[in-house]
């Protein structure tokens, strides 16, 4: 099973997505577990904040260390095969090359954690990756509020390729000719006073013509 340990000041901001459709499936057949450690929970601060100030100055606040390693530590255990992740915008492109090699991480163990740190406002004190020896991911060249969209993404591209989550193995994207143009009913579409067709191959039923359109319109 692949394991999820997602550290994170708000938590509720991904949780229904995750435990819905196939990823709520994914957790059902135990394919992949989700777990959530809210730093708040591990601050001795007495108003649970765990963000201070930046040293060197600056604006935003910094997440600070303690509250972050020790909800970290909650999620590892004593456990192996555990792999430390951070996110930040200047981070290694996340890929489809990356989730199918943590995919493959954890088909070949029993049991593999994955420990997702998600930074706010200005990020987590940078002692922290250091210590836990964190990767560092990006899911693109944006900058968000926070980490917990991206950990959804990890969460999502990674679990989709074990076997067994989708129905079919062919319904993973590269495994097939797919195309980013899809059709389904009606054949002709009415809409304000117009007409929009099914392109006539995709109903010919030949699968070589098929698979040629396909590829010819294999991205918009
Ligand atoms: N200056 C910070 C840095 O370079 O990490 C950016 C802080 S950003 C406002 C807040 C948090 O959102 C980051 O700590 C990171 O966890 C997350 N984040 C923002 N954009 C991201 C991206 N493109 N990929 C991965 N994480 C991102």
């Amino acid at each position: 099973m692949l394991n999820f340990h997602i550290i994170t000041l708000f938590p509720e901001s991904i949780s229904a997505y995750l435990s819905s459709s196939i990823l709520g499936r994914a957790q059902k057949n135990k394919k992949i577990s989700v777990s959530f450690y809210n730093p708040r929970d591990y601050t001795d601060d007495p108003h649970r904040r765990v963000d201070s100030i930046p040293y060197g100055g600056g604006p935003g606040m910094v997440l600070e260390p303690v509250s972050f390693l020790k909800a970290a530590q909650a999620a590892a255990g004593r456990k192996r095969n555990v792999e430390f992740i951070f996110f930040t915008p200047s981070g290694r492109q996340f890929d489809n090359k990356i989730a199918q090699e943590y995919a493959d991480k954890a088909t070949n163990s029993k049991n593999f954690h994955m420990i997702m740190l998600c930074g706010r406002y200005e990020g987590i004190d940078a002692r922290v990756p250091e210590i836990l020896n964190a990767k560092p991911f990006s899911i693109g060249p944006y900058v968000l509020s926070g980490g917990e969209l991206p950990a959804a993404v990890l969460v999502d591209a990674i679990s989709r390729r074990l076997p067994g989550v989708l129905g079919d193995d062919l319904s993973i994207e590269e495994r097939r000719v797919a195309s980013s143009k899809v059709y389904t009913r009606p054949e002709t579409l009415k809409w304000k006073g117009k007409e929009y067709k099914v392109p006539e191959v995709l109903k010919s039923g030949n699968h070589k013509k098929i698979e040629l359109w396909r590829k010819e319109n294999s991205k918009y």
